[in-house]
């Protein structure tokens, strides 16, 4: 199984669906086993979701929550590596 590390190398390609067949597999498989990697993953397409919004209608806001909130993930991932 990858490490969190190795996950979160491929992370990006993952999300965007540029991953061989194999290494995708194993990606699904580490966020299936990892809570901590879930948990950043859901909030990282959040914030994709927010951005497209964003870019759909550039004069509302983005909540100030988010990214915040996906700053307090993106350290707990790298603490708890
Ligand atoms: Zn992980």
């Amino acid at each position: 199984m990858l490490t969190c590390k190795e996950f979160d190398a491929f992370m990006v390609d993952y999300l965007e669906g540029g991953l061989p067949v194999w290494q995708k597999f194993m990606c699904w498989l580490h966020v299936k086993m990892c809570r901590e990697c879930a948990y950043f993953i859901r909030q990282y397409r959040r914030i994709i979701v927010l951005g497209q919004q964003a870019f759909d209608s550039p004069d509302s806001a983005v909540p100030d929550s988010v990214p915040e909130e996906l700053v307090k993930a993106a350290l707990a991932h790298r603490k708890s590596n």
